[in-house]
């Protein structure tokens, strides 16, 4: 398989992440899916949307799940709200993330990502509980033959690696974003791609300018190559640690999908310049 294909973080009708056809008019071969509603998850959809990603030569690569209730509001909302953490809905979110993977199965795709949430300190219940709960989620999809990705960005690289220590289950894996590093304020995004290596089987290519208060507050997204995160250096850095799997562009502004399509468009075209560089 060709080294570093680009992809795009796509939706059908989560309203996140771009839209197929954008995807396919900017001639972007792979997508990370964000799983679509619940009504959607069936069979017959899943051999429609096939049909589509075939005409349109893509291939999805990783399916995301996500949750009615998450909200990225600002840092604290996030913490409340986000992923298998939050106490009161984790068993209904569990639930749903192996319908999810379900799905992803019935599209042929054998890796499942999610923002888990701000894992807790490693003091007491609520840490064992998230591993326990991580345990499940990494057991079920293994019945179905996939890995389970964590999007990175609230945990240091060190408080990543511990839960992955703790978790301890060899289909677990991460999906690394440097810009959600800078975004919360959790570690210089190179470095700790350095650290977690050998964990990371999928990339976003999202860039961030920090905060002034980096954990305090968010930073803020920005377009691919106009951050902090130094892309030429994030892509030796992977090229170092022997990753060639997509790099996948998640430029989440649905709101102004023309400026999307820009920025994203953009950001394919910085990727593949720099990929020559790589690859001469
Ligand atoms: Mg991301």
């Amino acid at each position: 398989m060709e080294k570093w294909p680009i992809g795009v973080f796509s939706s059908i009708d989560a309203g996140l992440g771009v839209k197929l056809e954008v995807a396919h008019e900017l001639e972007i071969p792979t997508v990370h899916l964000h799983a679509p509603h619940k009504a959607s998850r069936t069979q017959e959809n899943a051999e429609k949307f096939l049909k589509r990603l075939e005409e349109f030569g893509i291939r999805i690569t990783v399916v995301f799940g996500g949750f009615e209730g998450e909200s990225y509001a600002d840092i604290p909302t996030t913490a409340r709200t986000i992923g298998l953490v939050p106490a009161e809905t984790r068993a209904e979110r569990l639930v749903e993330l192996k319908e999810i993977a379900d799905f992803a199965k019935l599209l042929g795709v054998d890796a499942v990502a999610l923002h888990l949430g701000f894992i807790p300190p490693d003091d007491g219940a609520i840490f064992d509980e998230v591993v326990a709960v991580t345990q499940e989620v990494c057991d079920y999809c293994r019945d179905l033959g996939q890995n389970f990705h964590l999007e990175t960005g609230q945990e240091t690289a060190e408080g990543l690696l511990h839960f992955i220590a703790a978790v301890d289950r060899d289909n677990l894996f991460v999906n690394f974003d440097p810009a959600n590093m800078i975004l919360y304020g959790s570690g210089e995004p190179i470095e700790a791609l350095g650290k977690v290596g050998r964990y990371v089987r999928s990339v976003h290519c999202k860039d961030a300018k920090w905060a002034a208060q980096p954990g305090q507050e968010f930073g803020a997204e920005v377009p691919l190559g106009e951050g902090d995160v130094a892309v030429a250096k994030f892509l030796a850095k992977l090229n170092e640690i022997g990753y060639e799997g997509p790099l996948t562009i998640e430029r989440e502004i649905p709101q102004d999908p023309e400026r999307q399509k820009a920025e994203v468009g953009a950001g394919v075209k910085l990727l593949n310049d720099l990929k020559a560089s790589f690859l001469a």
